[in-house]
């Protein structure tokens, strides 16, 4: 290892700099358009996104909270009903159910793979419960194979938080196309990330697809008629046709997250970490690189002294959030505070060199072995 180097645990600017020709034309594009909220561009992404998903209708919204919260209302969702999700996520999954004046009910992960164990979801069901979000974390498909159909059975819906997974797939078939909702974000730092903020509802339902659209502005059945209430959250025409741009990029990108993690898989093979697991069927497009260790706290201290970035998501579960702790109901969760007290992200994203990532995996072999030893 020679010289020091800054390496930051994501990179958007790498990202807008890797295509900034074309980025820059759609921008300009979009300001001699005239055109700045809903137009063709949203129009035309939408398009594309729902077909890259593999479904037939997409609703471009402000962020990823907000399409979790129009899906909710679609599907008629509000006071009274339960929402079942994971605590091992973003506050915004819990957040968007609290928004509709729905109540979050909270169940483990499975330890391997972080997302919803589904024994867990079969205990919290009730006859309030109105549906499930599985969280594809960290660009790794929940156990869809057996979260649909048990939700399907008892005639809830499911919504997947897809805000991490953009391009992953379970048994062939891309995530967003399992439930009968889902929703995207674009937060700058996600497998597909805008210049600011940004968000999509994802179905195959053209009902559901309408009462999304409608609530996203003002409940408006036609301009200026408000046929219901609505809010106001849409996909502005810069962000849109950004996106356009990126998302043709996206398989490759994808693509290179995946080399990028084999990489890292095969380099850290000899430590004490624990590594990624992918689960059987499914394609991971790693949002997020995340190991476990038992001296996580004193790895990233000593990556940070050597200019490695790395991030801890997340280090304090929902349910022991200060605006949710001793509020929300949830079953027992030492799957998830064990992941929130051991897990570390490390630089991944499509632009980081082969040498960088070299330096990163050098970096985490030498230090997590050394801090090993001492205890
Ligand atoms: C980023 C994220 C969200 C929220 O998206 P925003 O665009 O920031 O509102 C929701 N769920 C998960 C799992 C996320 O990672």
């Amino acid at each position: 290892m020679t010289g020091r180097r800054t390496i930051p645990v994501a990179d958007p600017r790498a990202q807008y700099l890797a295509h900034a020709g074309e980025i820059d034309a759609a921008m300009r594009r979009v300001l001699e358009s005239g055109r700045y909220i809903l137009g063709p561009e949203c129009e035309h992404f939408e398009r594309e996104f729902a077909a890259f998903a593999g479904v037939q209708h997409g609703v471009g919204v402000a962020n990823g909270t907000d399409a979790l919260h129009l899906a909710l209302r679609a599907c008629g969702i509000g006071p009274g009903d339960e929402v079942i999700t994971v605590s091992h996520t973003a506050v915004a999954t819990v957040a968007a159910i609290e928004l509709c004046g729905a109540t979050p009910v909270l169940v483990d992960i499975d330890p391997v793979y972080f997302t919803m164990d589904p024994e867990e979801l079969a205990a919290a069901f009730t006859n309030r419960t109105r549906a499930v979000i599985p969280v594809h974390l960290y660009g790794q498909p929940a156990d869809l194979g057996r979260i649909v159909p048990m939700a399907r059975e008892r005639g809830i819906r499911v919504i997947e938080d897809c805000a991490q997974a953009h391009g992953a797939t379970c048994d062939g078939r891309p995530v967003g196309s399992w439930g009968d909702l889902a929703t995207f974000s674009f937060y700058p730092t996600k497998n597909l990330g805008a210049i600011g903020d940004g968000g999509i509802v994802v179905t195959n339902d053209p009902q559901l697809a309408e009462r999304a659209r409608a609530f996203r502005e003002y409940g408006w059945s036609e301009r200026y008629v408000s046929a219901t209430p609505g809010t106001n959250s849409r996909l502005d025409e810069l962000q849109a046709g950004v996106l356009r741009v990126k998302l043709a990029h996206l398989a490759r990108d994808n693509e290179r997250r995946r080399e990028l993690a084999a990489f890292y898989d095969r380099a850290l093979a000899g430590t004490d970490l624990v590594l990624p697991a992918v689960r059987p069927n499914a394609s991971h497009v790693y949002h997020l690189y995340v190991v476990r260790s038992r001296a996580r706290n004193a790895l990233q201290q000593a990556l940070e002294a050597r200019g490695i970035g790395s991030l801890v998501h997340y280090p304090v579960p929902v349910h022991l959030q200060p605006a949710y702790r001793s509020r929300l109901r949830h079953a027992d969760m030492r799957h998830t505070e064990r992941a929130a007290a051991s897990v570390l992200s490390l630089p991944m994203y499509p632009e980081l060199s082969d040498d960088d990532a070299q330096y990163v995996a050098e970096a985490v072999v030498m230090d997590s072995s050394r801090l090993t030893i001492g205890r």
